[in-house]
């Protein structure tokens, strides 16, 4: 071996032993090559099992088209030690038969004895090249593929770690939310965020037809007549040339809804129809889990999240509340409280934080109440309160001061407290409505809080 062989693998051992991701690399190995000998281009291609595709290392892991030859070859090497002008070969039987002028040279990359990708090189004319060139070649692929084996690990490893924390968010938020329309657009968000290059739509499935759920709006024609062709035991649907794709929410054998996709470039690529393919899967599990976990709380008679009654035990109490005051002629009042601007909540210090300010107000509501009053979570951030043996103007006193409470009390989110209110409705009961007409009245008076300015409290006085 002469000094020009042995300067280039010392520089490449130079290399090998360095930190480096692989765009960078392929780079520099084009750069130590290009010393020791003239040729056009240099590329690694590594094949990726998940969906047996053919990336580029150097070129931003692009996918290789189906089309491309790079397939074939890939085929080809697997037995050998080089593809040279289209033809494979192995040492040293090649050495025999190859005329030694060269236009295009592959090299397969092996761990294990496994070829898990090639190197490209490709001359611009036919070039002389000698035997100790191949061998001095073979080393080199040998050396190499260890490095590029070892940084495609750890691009896929973070990837997949992305993902896996997706689908983890993904399950947190289900297991502590479990309404369908609050839910899936949460997933849609997700999706979009983890699919950055395409057009994420989210459909719940009912009443025999699609209904937009993520994002608010989707004039796209192409989408609605795509999600339509789902059956409940198809993978996915993929029309016009890749680029448009619909992924079903499967419960129970059941449609429920759908994940579509636009892309914005020129297709879906098989890794985003792969990720798209599982991630709706995932939903569909957890959104079955919402289901049954809500079918268990209808039994339940408190809310989760908050402690207070939930909406059905709510019900429960106001008809049995209702029903003394009209038999005793006690009075009641019907109290309605929302957060104010609790969505800004959410998207400034996320779901979690809101989360925790639900059950901070929660808590707060109990304390300012009286034992016999029946505070319960009745819907996202809306409480409502039945005041038994209370008139109007004592409800407006307990309301007004449990309003104050809000407003002044530092709610502790993760980064520090923070300060919200809220806007309240009161109805005092008129011994010839229902319980529904009530409130209803309470939620009037809310509605009046919210437009006249927010933070304060009104009061239903028309029966
Ligand atoms: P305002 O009432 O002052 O008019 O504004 P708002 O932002 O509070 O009003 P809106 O009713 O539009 O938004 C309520 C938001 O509450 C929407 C939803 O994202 C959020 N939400 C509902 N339920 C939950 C929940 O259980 N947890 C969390 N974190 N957010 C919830
Ligand atoms: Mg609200
Ligand atoms: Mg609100």
């Amino acid at each position: 071996m002469g000094n020009r062989e042995l300067h280039f693998l010392s520089n490449i051992s130079g290399l090998l032993s360095a930190k480096i991701n692989t765009e960078n690399l392929v780079a520099e190995l084009n750069t130590v090559l290009k010393e020791y000998i003239k040729f056009e281009s240099f590329s690694a291609y590594v094949y990726d099992s998940v969906t047996n595709t053919m990336r580029n290392c150097g070129g931003n892991w692009d996918i290789i088209a189906d089309s491309s030859d790079i397939y074939n070859i890939f085929e080809s090497i697997k037995e050998h030690d080089f593809v040279i002008n289209s033809k494979a070969y192995k040492l040293p039987a090649a050495i025999g038969e190859i005329k030694l002028m060269i236009k295009s040279l592959y090299m397969p990359l092996i761990k294990e004895n496994q070829v898990f990708g090639l190197l490209e090189l490709i001359f611009s004319q036919e070039s002389l090249i000698d035997i100790e060139f191949l061998f001095l070649m073979k080393i080199f692929t040998s050396q190499i593929s260890l490095k590029i084996q070892n940084i495609v690990l750890n691009e896929q490893s973070k990837i997949n770690v992305e993902f896996h924390d997706s689908m983890k968010n993904i399950a947190k938020i289900i297991e502590t939310q479990y309404e369908l329309n609050y839910i899936v657009p949460l997933i849609g968000e997700m999706l979009d965020r983890f699919i950055s290059d395409h057009l994420i739509y989210v459909f719940l499935y009912q009443n025999n037809e699609y209904k937009l759920v993520w994002p608010k709006a989707c004039n796209d024609e192409r989408i609605y007549e795509t999600i339509k062709q789902l059956t409940p035991d198809c993978e996915y649907i993929l029309t016009n040339n890749d680029k448009t794709g619909a992924f079903p929410l499967i419960s129970e054998g059941e449609i429920i809804g759908c994940v579509a996709a636009r892309s914005t470039l020129d297709k879906l690529s098989k890794r985003d129809i792969s990720y798209l393919e599982q991630l709706t899967r995932q939903s569909a599990i957890t959104i079955n889990r919402a289901n049954t976990y809500a079918k268990m709380l209808q039994y339940a008679t408190l809310d989760a999240l908050t402690g207070l009654n939930n909406r059905r035990q709510f019900e429960v109490r106001l008809n049995q509340e209702i029903a003394t005051a009209k038999r005793q002629k006690n009075p009641l009042c019907a109290m309605m409280i929302d957060i104010d601007f609790f969505k800004k909540v959410n998207d400034t210090y996320g779901h979690a934080s809101g989360d925790s300010v639900l059950s901070s107000v929660a808590s707060i509501i109990k304390e300012h109440l009286r034992e016999s009053d029946i505070p319960s979570r009745y819907g996202g951030e809306e409480f409502a309160v039945l005041l038994p043996y209370t008139h109007i103007e004592e409800a407006q006193i307990v309301g007004e001061r449990l309003r104050k409470a809000v407003e002044t009390a530092p709610i502790p989110i993760d980064r520090g407290n923070i300060n919200v209110t809220i806007s309240m409705g009161l109805a005092e009961f008129s011994s010839d409505e229902s319980g529904e007409e009530l409130f209803k009245r309470a939620d009037k008076a809310l509605y009046e809080a919210k437009e006249s300015g927010r933070n304060r409290v009104c009061i239903n006085k028309s029966v």
